[in-house]
């Protein structure tokens, strides 16, 4: 038997990090078992769902890499199914019309909470044998009456629910469109779901989808319900705690490989490992081992993982992300150094892309001004023969590393300067600021042309600083 998990969103938003946890979770358990994994658009909601949310759903699976075998399936475009199944539970007596009004149902609620009982439909309906289909009506599931449902569920253990706690629940409205119990069960019994893999919010419908699948004649799928995320605070994990929507973290400078090694330790942990690669991801992960209490979203965790991802990848990976963020910037990559070149200058120092690409725009565009302070210290006078002397050192040589270096010690000793005396002014000539990658490289990665200009830029300034002399 062929595993087949799944993810169901409603798009009612954008894809937030417990969404995406629980997705990958899903899409572990099917790569795992050498399955397939199934994207299923939930979007029966029309008021609450919008197309918007779908893009958004399916931008941040694809910029996480959780491909899908099958789909995505839009339960919108499967409403003639739905109603041929209602009509089968009506036919086969799992399900009776109810016309109970408004106004019944309400008076029925009340006088329940005042007899402090659980509100729950009383059955009216279910009894009668002569409800007409041409009187407004509700479809009723007729949930058996006694018994019990045990759910084996594969992270919270055995949990069993009494049938007699579980009232009728409508699975079709007075409009005949269905509800989403149903929709859920058609769909995961018509795409031969091995394995509902869900938030555990959804644990309480879980009994009522296996006796309308039992109804169906269906063989129930095996359930796991991924326990909530918390913020710092202990409270569900939601915009108060800073950035909980997927693409928010592409944006703010995460590699999705260390978003996605971030959540799958949210509630599951093999011994203390903490960096994973997917292949091991995919080769250790197991469903059954994840945990059954809550996690605990830690930003700071996330951000360190994110700064080793960018210390260990793959440069031309790394650089293939950073042309996104500088292209924000409004920066033309293809207007300076390759970029993996400036990736591998840049890796060890920035713990997001957003701080490496905000490092790197001296590669690819004229800074406006230095930095007044670097400036003020490091572009004086008493560097202006030293650095004119660089420049014409500069302007001969092959534009390698090496010479670079070569060029920049033996001006420094000539002019008796350590070598940082010129190097931090040479810095700032060519970037505008203090922070830069070794200088060498970065005036290399500057290319001759600029960096010369920029010398010549720096010299100009000390002269009009300077009145001159010197
Ligand atoms: N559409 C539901 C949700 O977004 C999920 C249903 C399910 O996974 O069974 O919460």
């Amino acid at each position: 038997m062929t595993i087949r998990s799944r993810f169901a969103p409603s798009p009612t938003g954008y894809l937030h990090i417990g969404g995406a946890r629980t997705a990958l979770f899903s899409w572990l358990h099917a790569r795992m078992h050498g399955g397939e994994f199934v994207l299923r658009i939930e979007d029966t909601d029309l008021e609450r769902s919008s197309t918007e949310s779908v893009n958004a759903i399916l931008e941040g699976m694809a910029w996480l890499g959780l491909e899908y075998d099958e789909g995505p399936f839009y339960q919108t475009q499967r409403f003639a199914r739905y109603a041929e199944v209602i009509q089968k539970l009506l036919k086969t007596g799992h399900a009776y019309r109810c016309t109970c009004s408004k106004e019944r149902l309400e008076a029925l609620r009340n006088e329940q909470m005042r007899n402090k009982q659980k509100p729950r439909y009383d059955g009216h309906c279910r009894h009668r044998a002569d409800v007409p289909d041409d009187v407004s009506h509700v479809v009723r599931f007729k949930n058996p009456a006694d018994g019990a449902v045990p759910v084996d569920d594969l992270i919270r253990g055995n949990v069993t629910f009494n049938n007699a706690e579980l009232d009728d629940l409508i699975i079709a409205r007075s409009d005949g469109t269905p509800t989403y119990n149903l929709t859920v069960v058609v769909d995961d019994m018509d795409m031969n779901i091995t394995h509902v893999i869900r938030g555990d919010d959804h644990l309480n419908n879980t009994p009522r989808q296996i006796n309308i699948l039992r109804a169906l004649g269906a063989t129930p799928p095996q359930y796991a319900h991924v326990p909530m995320i918390l913020g710092a605070d202990g409270k569900r994990l939601s915009k108060r705690h800073g950035a909980v929507s997927v693409m928010q973290y592409r944006e703010d400078g995460y590699l999705p490989e260390a978003l996605i090694n971030y959540l799958v330790r949210l509630g599951w942990s093999h011994g203390d490992q903490e960096v994973f690669s997917l292949d091991e991801m995919i080769a250790l992960f197991d469903i059954k081992d994840v945990n059954r209490a809550a996690s605990t979203f830690n930003p700071d965790k996330l951000l360190w993982l994110n700064q080793q991802y960018i210390k260990s990848s793959d440069p031309a990976h790394v650089a293939h992300h950073l042309s996104w963020h500088l292209g924000r910037l409004g920066l033309d990559p293809s207007a300076g150094p390759g970029l993996v070149e400036v990736v591998k200058a840049q890796q060890e120092r920035a713990k997001t892309l957003v701080e490496m690409a905000a490092n790197s725009v001296y590669f690819y565009r004229e800074f406006d001004s230095y930095d007044e302070k670097a400036a003020a210290k490091n572009l004086k006078s008493d560097v202006l023969t030293p650095l004119r002397a660089l420049l014409t050192r500069l302007s001969a040589i092959d534009w390698t590393c090496e010479q670079i270096h070569q060029a920049v010690v033996e001006t420094a000793e000539s002019h008796e300067l350590k070598l940082g005396k010129l190097a931090q002014p040479l810095r700032v000539a060519v970037t505008g600021g203090t922070v830069s990658p070794p200088i060498d490289q970065t005036v290399y990665l500057i290319g001759r042309e600029r960096s010369l200009a920029r010398l010549n830029r720096a010299i100009a300034h000390i002269e009009g600083h300077a009145g001159g002399q010197a």
